[in-house]
């Protein structure tokens, strides 16, 4: 990776670094062997990192009863979640009692930053083209993923990290590169799906 390059986040000219996205903590080890790294400046990539932590956490809880991969990243994580005082107050405050276990929200939308830089990272990786820093993606939040999600990432040049932990998709209109939509999922648990429709000239009925 060059050292002075564009970062594919924010698009600045500098040094870059790699940037882990998903970060790294939301992959049980052994990590997968295929990561997606992309070259991020060190205010976008170090900019994060508290939230990458927080989040990696608030997914172990969210995932722990999902699969084996859900199993192995809460065992690995419970130990950083314990020992920090402040988000266990946060993570109980947030957990409603459900029929036989506690149920847990995950709350999405202090991750959005998050969410917004892995869709730019997957465009990237996609189209070998950075997004257009001054675009953003309108993001959705999804607990559970239906029939029509799994048929929308199917259309998306699917890819996956690791296997059942995460997985993804992106696409984009012929016409107008910065018309783009991705899908993202966690461990098969929640998704969040990312579209980007410039508005420049829209004929909405209504
Ligand atoms: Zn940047």
């Amino acid at each position: 990776m060059p050292k002075n390059s564009q970062c594919v986040l924010c698009g600045a000219i500098g040094e870059v670094t790699k940037d882990y996205l998903p970060p790294k903590s939301c992959f049980p080890s052994p990590k997968p062997n295929n990561l997606i790294t992309v070259r991020a400046c060190k205010n976008c990539n170090g900019g994060r990192s508290l939230l990458d932590h927080k989040f990696s956490l608030f997914l172990s809880i969210a995932v722990h009863g999902q699969s084996l991969e859900g199993k192995r990243l809460w065992a690995q994580r419970a130990t950083a979640l314990a020992s920090n005082k402040a988000l266990m107050r946060e993570v109980l405050s947030l957990r409603t009692e459900g029929e036989d276990c506690y149920r847990f929200s995950l709350d999405f939308v202090q991750f959005k930053p998050l969410f917004q830089d892995i869709f730019r990272g997957l465009y990237f990786r996609e189209f070998r083209e950075v997004y257009p820093p001054d675009k953003i993606f309108d993001l959705t939040f999804k607990e559970k993923l239906d029939s029509w999600d799994l048929d929308l990432i199917r259309c998306l040049s699917p890819g996956a990290v690791g296997s059942n932990t995460f997985f993804h998709g992106i696409g984009r209109a012929a016409e107008d590169p910065a018309a783009a939509a991705g899908m993202i999922s966690f461990y098969g648990k929640f998704a969040v799906i990312g579209v980007c429709v410039p508005s420049r000239h829209s004929n909405q009925s209504t």
